[in-house]
C-alpha cells in the first residue's frame, strides 16, 4: 500500500504529443522538433512564463507554474496533437491507484461507465492491459456503481508506466495538429474582412508556414467597417504564433475602382479585374517578403464570380505560385473551423464590397479582361498603389505597431 502520509503525486505537469513528425527522417524530424520546441517556449515566455522542459520519444513534458494555463497556450501551437496534464508519481501500482482514483472521483459518478487506457514503455513486467486492469479494479472498488466499457466510455483515465516514473491524467485537451510554425518558408495571404481568407491563413500557418498578410482597402468602394473588420482579422490570427509578430500590409486600391468607372469598364468585368490587381500587388510584394507564394480563401462556386473558368483567368500571366487552401470546402466546413479558431464574428458590421454588380461575368474572357486592363493602365496603377502603402503589426492577439499611427 501506498503510505498515506506521503503525497504520491511528485509533481504536476504539462505532456504535448506531436504527430506527423513522426513519419519524418531522424535529422528532419529533430530539425522540426527543435523549432516546435523553440515555438512553444516563445509563446510561454510571451505570456510570462519560464517553463523546463524534456523531450522523451514521441511527448514534450513541460515543467513550470500553473498547468492549466500552460496547458492551453501549447494546445495552440501547431504540430501538437494533443495536450494533458498529468500528475507524476513513481512506476509502483500502488501509487499509480492512489493517484488515479482521487482524480476519477472528481468527475465519475455511480451509474457512469469508465475505461482505464494503460500503457507501458516496456515490455518487461505487467503489460499495458494488466496495469489498466489493476488501476481499473482499484476504481472499481471505491466508487460504487459503475460499469466497465472499454468501446465508448463516459470517463477514460490514462495511465502510462516510462523510464522516467508514472504519469496520471485523464484529459486530452486536442492540439491543432499540422507541422510546426517556421518549417515551410513564408506565404503572403491577401487577407480579406471575410470568413473565408482568415481560415486560409490559419491552415497555411497550421502546414509550417510563415506568414505576410496583404489587405487591399477599396476606400470609399468598400463598407464602412471592412478595414476595421481586416485588421481585426489578423490580429486575432496572432494569437496562432504567439511570440511571434505578425506582419499585415494595407495597401490602397480605391483608384482601381475609379479608373474602372471613369473608364466605363463594363461591372460585369470587376470582380476578376479586381482580384486580378490584388494578386497582381501581391506578387510585387513576394520578394520583398521572401515569400514563396500567394494564398487566398478563394473557394469554387460560393459566389457568381468564383468559378472555374474565372479562377483560370485570374490567376493567368501572374507567373507566382498561387494556392487557395479552401477551393474545395464548403462555407459550413468554412465556418466550423473560423468558431473554432476565434475569427468567426456573428456582427461583422457593413462589409458590403459597393463595386459588385449584380451580375458578374461567370467566364470572362482572358483577351478581354488584358485589354481593359491595358485599356485602364492596371500596371502603372499597381506601382502607384506600393509607394503608399500602410504596415500593421499585430502580437500575440494584440496590435503592437501601426505605421499609420506614426508621425507624417
Ligand atoms: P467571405 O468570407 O465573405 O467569402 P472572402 O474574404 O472570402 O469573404 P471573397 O470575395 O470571397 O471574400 O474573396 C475571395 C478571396 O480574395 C478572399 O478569401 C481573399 O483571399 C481575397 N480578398 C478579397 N477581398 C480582399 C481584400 N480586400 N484584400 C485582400 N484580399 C482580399
Ligand atoms: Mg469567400
Amino acid at each position: 500500500m501506498a503510505d498515506p502520509e506521503v503525497d504520491p503525486v511528485q509533481e504536476t505537469l504539462v505532456m504535448a504529443r506531436y504527430g506527423e513528425l513522426f513519419l519524418k527522417s531522424e535529422p528532419v524530424k529533430r530539425h522540426f522538433i527543435g523549432l516546435l520546441l523553440r515555438n512553444i517556449r516563445k509563446a510561454l515566455a510571451a505570456s510570462g512564463r519560464e517553463c523546463r522542459f524534456e523531450t522523451p520519444r514521441g511527448r514534450i513534458l513541460i515543467y513550470g507554474s500553473e498547468p492549466a494555463h500552460v496547458a492551453k497556450i501549447v494546445s495552440r501551437i501547431f504540430g501538437i496533437v494533443d495536450v494533458s496534464i498529468c500528475h507524476r508519481t513513481t512506476t509502483e501500482i500502488a501509487d499509480l491507484c492512489a493517484v488515479a482514483l482521487p482524480l476519477a472521483q472528481v468527475r465519475l459518478h455511480a451509474g457512469m461507465s469508465f475505461a482505464v487506457r494503460g500503457k507501458r514503455q516496456h515490455k518487461t513486467g505487467m503489460n499495458s492491459q494488466e496495469l489498466g486492469m489493476e488501476v481499473g479494479s482499484h476504481i472499481y472498488d471505491n466508487i460504487p456503481g459503475l460499469t466497465v466499457d472499454l468501446d465508448t466510455p463516459d470517463y477514460e483515465i490514462f495511465i502510462e508506466v516510462r523510464d522516467f516514473g508514472g504519469l496520471v491524467y485523464d484529459r486530452r485537451i486536442p492540439g491543432p495538429g499540422g507541422l510546426p510554425w517556421g518549417t515551410q518558408g513564408r506565404a503572403l495571404v491577401l487577407l480579406s474582412a471575410g470568413i473565408d481568407s482568415p481560415v486560409a491563413s490559419w491552415l497555411a500557418m497550421k502546414r509550417g508556414c510563415e506568414i505576410t498578410h496583404l489587405f487591399l482597402d477599396a476606400g470609399r468602394w468598400a463598407g464602412a467597417d471592412v478595414t476595421a473588420a481586416a485588421i481585426d482579422n489578423h490580429r486575432k490570427l496572432s494569437v496562432w504564433c504567439a511570440g511571434n509578430p505578425l506582419s499585415l500590409v494595407i495597401a490602397r486600391n480605391e483608384a482601381l475602382f475609379d479608373r474602372m468607372s471613369h473608364k466605363k469598364v463594363p461591372p460585369r468585368y470587376r470582380c476578376v479585374l479586381c482580384k486580378r490587381f490584388m494578386l497582381r500587388m501581391a506578387a510585387r510584394m513576394m520578394k520583398h517578403e521572401g515569400a514563396l507564394a500567394v494564398m487566398t480563401g478563394e473557394n469554387l462556386g460560393q459566389v457568381a464570380s468564383q468559378t472555374l473558368a474565372n479562377l483560370g483567368v485570374i490567376a493567368n500571366g501572374i507567373n507566382v505560385p498561387i494556392l487557395h487552401p479552401l477551393i474545395t470546402y464548403d462555407k459550413e466546413e468554412t465556418i466550423t473551423i473560423a468558431r473554432r479558431i476565434g475569427t468567426f464574428d456573428a456582427t461583422p458590421g457593413d462589409l458590403a464590397c459597393r463595386a459588385v454588380p449584380k451580375m458578374p461575368a461567370t467566364a470572362a474572357v482572358l483577351e478581354e479582361i488584358c485589354a481593359l486592363e491595358e485599356q485602364i493602365g492596371v500596371e502603372e496603377l499597381a506601382a502607384a498603389a506600393c509607394t503608399n502603402l500602410r504596415f500593421v503589426t499585430a502580437l500575440d492577439g494584440r496590435i503592437t505597431a501601426d505605421s499609420a499611427e506614426l508621425p507624417q
